[in-house]
């Protein structure tokens, strides 16, 4: 037959995963002469060869990508003949649009790991050692394509024995841009609060981990920023770390050596332990074993957060160790992860030591965070090792699109063509800091994919700072054009995206708050919904935040003004913890509050629901972290308990009060916990009945709570819900990019 040129393009995590050398190697053994490089747009492939071979080309291509590859897109067409001698990797070449995706970091492989603890491997104990199908890629990259010279690797000269094994196409490092070694790579370096100690290497990390099982708290540089690190099982140095952290009781996650370590620490099934060792390596919630882990890694609550080693370094520490460490971000209170020494100067105060290490953290990104429910993965962080992926829409946006998220736990996207792209997750943006880094973070996104958007997508509510910031870009001769989206809308958005959904869906969203269209603040919302719009058919009947703001962190303020709902002035004289919570004098301030009206907004949130219900049963008055008071429900729910309470459903409102009532006359707070879950589940049925034959997705902050996202589950076995992004306002950018307006 007789032989043609072809130019094929290929798309998806092509770059960066060892794509090139994996083509090289197929083209060799089928004996095919041309060239393959990476472009803007993915991986460039040109070959002569007849039809039948460029098949088999293909085929070969397609089933036997290595482990961090995938293939979106291949395109294929004949051009004018060219004749080749031999096969070759072409350098880099910058032109066209951007469009490739940038490579999570993922962790340590097998290989990698073996050669880390093989003393006659030139790379014994390197704590950064790395190759094509493993380690840091997103948080290192200041530009595409990804090229060494794009990275923070680019102030690292390669010695002569990495070079080698960097050029040559048939190493398992070739073209594997951080690579490094003792010799020529990133090096470790331990301080105290002034000054290095000057350690030399070989000790290093042995006087480390002394330093940890005497109980002293470590900074130390990860992949996308600092953690703080001490011994899980020192009750003295975990208390330390919450006095100085100020972090009464929020649970901190705990890394463990292995998978035989996590099982000491917890009850895990095998979908969990696939999450705990993927590549990904997120921290995963489980329902935690009685150990020899300190009281104080997650006081009161029985569930705890573990994750095992992703770097090298991480494995290193560990294998000295030989005990579990708790590793929780280095931030300041409502900042942003720290990713340099400068931001790290402001925890100062909290470690004792520093372990550091040159090589610079580009991209920020906190660890992400899984749980399974019902056999389905629910991420609460997306971040390290899933972002900043991209997800092909089932259509194709007419727009170039940025979506600037929600305000809490805060993401942004952009969108074009059919794909999307989600920043990691950012955070709350309730500091100077953590706006900062959220513009960062656009601006990374649109240097990366070169990218200029014509339409700037947010939420409704006029005080988000994502809102704000969209007023200050639009200068007055911007041609940009700006769309607000519902909040709880957006969430089922980003579900129906998720899923690929063409039609009309049915969208539950119980969530904290979210800004509704009547200017109330909205969230036990249910809606029928579409891309180009929804009607909101059914939600809980308005109550009054007390205080406002100040709500949001007291659930015995909404307790408060629900029990004013149920028996006004009768309340003063009312034996309940919520009141109790109260002296007179409050009372009576609160109830004029109430009675008028002031600094009340109305709502109709799940999330506060939740909150009010805590607080009757004498779970939760005040809030230390967000989640406290249902987590606090979680942990009374007993699954042996029967029955619900009444509601009244009518006119589109679902009245609460019955509801209330009936549930703080109950003896047994377990029984009332349990009861109470149960009737959330019946409200869901009986406002979907109607609608039964729209598919149901489920999403909003609430969702995250495992027992109501359980309950649903088993009464609706198929309820949508996102898995693989957050079902909290993480997601909402998503939800954001693909609403479809009336240009
Ligand atoms: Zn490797
Ligand atoms: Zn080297
Ligand atoms: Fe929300």
């Amino acid at each position: 037959m007789s032989q043609r040129t072809y130019h094929i393009l290929i798309n998806g995590t092509v770059q960066g995963v060892g794509f090139r050398p994996f083509v090289y190697r197929v083209a060799s053994d089928l004996k095919l002469c041309g060239t393959v490089q990476n472009g803007t747009q993915g991986v460039d492939i040109v070959v002569t060869t007849t039809p039948d071979t460029l098949k088999e080309f293909l085929h070969t291509l397609q089933t036997t990508l290595p482990p961090l590859a995938s293939i979106e897109t291949i395109q294929t067409e004949e051009i004018a003949y060219e004749d080749f001698s031999d096969f070759q990797i072409v350098q880099t070449q910058e032109q066209g649009e951007r469009s490739v995706r940038i490579p999570p970091d993922v962790s340590i492989c097998a290989e990698c790991e073996r050669e880390l603890f093989d003393p006659s491997n030139r790379r014994y104990g390197y704590p950064f050692i790395t190759c094509t199908h493993c380690g840091v890629r997103y948080s290192i990259i200041y530009d595409l394509p990804y090229d060494r010279k794009n990275t923070s690797m680019k102030f690292f000269q390669m010695c002569k024995a990495c070079e080698a094994e960097y050029t040559d196409p048939l190493d398992r490092r070739y073209h594997a841009q951080p690579i490094g070694c003792h010799q020529c790579g990133p090096s470790l370096s331990l301080w105290d609060r002034s000054e290095e100690l000057g350690v030399r290497r070989e000790e290093l990390l042995d006087v480390a981990s002394q330093l940890l099982l005497e109980g002293q708290i470590l900074a130390v540089k990860g992949v996308g920023g600092y953690h703080l690190m001490c011994d899980a099982t020192n009750e003295e140095a975990v208390r330390k770390l919450r006095e100085r952290k100020r972090r009464p009781t929020k649970p901190f996650a705990v890394m463990v050596k292995d998978m035989r370590m996590a099982r000491e620490l917890a009850h895990i099934n095998e979908m969990e332990e696939k999450l705990l060792i993927s590549k990904e390596r997120p921290i995963v919630l489980l329902n935690a074993q009685h150990s020899t882990l300190s009281a104080q890694i997650a006081p009161n609550i029985s569930r705890i957060g573990l994750f095992l080693p992703y770097t090298p370094l991480h494995l290193l520490l560990l294998h000295k160790l030989n005990r579990p460490l708790v590793a929780t971000s280095a931030n300041v209170t409502d900042e942003p992860i720290c990713t340099t020494r400068e931001s790290l100067e402001k925890l100062s105060s909290v470690y004792d030591y520093l372990l550091d290490h040159d090589r610079e953290i580009v991209n920020g990104c906190d660890d992400s965070v899984v749980m399974v429910v019902k056999g389905q993965r629910v991420v609460l962080r997306r971040a390290r090792g899933y972002a900043p992926a991209s997800v092909t829409l089932p259509f194709k946006l007419t727009k170039r699109t940025l979506a600037m998220g929600a305000n809490q736990k805060s993401t942004v996207a952009i969108g074009f063509d059919d794909q999307v792209i989600l920043s990691p997750h950012i955070g709350d943006l309730d500091s100077i800091g953590s706006v900062a880094y959220y513009q960062k973070n656009i601006e990374t996104l649109e240097r990366i994919y070169d990218f200029t958007s014509e339409v700037l997508v947010h939420d409704k509510h006029p005080e988000y700072e994502s809102t704000k910031l969209v007023k200050q870009l639009l200068t007055p001769h911007s041609s940009l054009l700006t769309h607000e989206v519902q909040h709880h809308y957006a969430h089922i958005l980003g579900v129906m995206a998720e899923k690929g959904i063409a039609g009309k869906v049915f969208g539950v969203a119980f969530d904290g708050t979210g800004y509704g269209d009547d200017g109330k603040l909205w969230g036990g919302e249910f809606m029928v919904c579409d891309y180009e719009g929804y009607e909101r058919v059914g939600h809980l009947n308005y109550f009054k935040l007390l205080g406002g703001a100040k709500a949001v962190k007291e659930p015995r303020r909404v307790a408060l003004s629900l029990l004013f709902d149920l028996y006004g002035e009768e309340v003063f004289r009312l034996k309940n913890p919520a009141t109790e919570a109260f002296s007179q004098a409050e009372l009576k301030t609160a109830y004029l509050m109430w009675q008028k009206g002031l600094n009340a907004p109305h709502s109709s949130s799940v999330g506060r629901l939740f909150d009010a219900v805590a607080s009757m049963l004498g779970i939760c008055q005040v809030m230390s972290f967000e989640g406290e008071s249902g987590m606090g429900l979680e942990e009374l729910y007993e699954s042996g308990v029967e029955g619900s309470y009444p509601f009244v459903y009518e006119n589109g409102e679902i009245n609460i009060l019955p509801m209330l009532e009936a549930m703080i006359r109950e003896r047994d707070v377990s029984v009332a916990v349990s009861k109470f879950f149960h009737t959330l589940v019946e409200m869901v049925v009986t406002v979907y009945e109607p609608y039964s034959k729209l598919p149901l997705i489920l999403s909003g902050g609430v969702f995250q709570n495992s027992i109501l996202l359980s309950l649903l589950l088993e009464r609706f076995p198929d309820a949508l819900i996102p898995n693989n992004f957050p079902p909290n306002d993480g997601g909402i950018a998503l939800g954001q990019v693909v609403r479809q307006f009336q240009q």
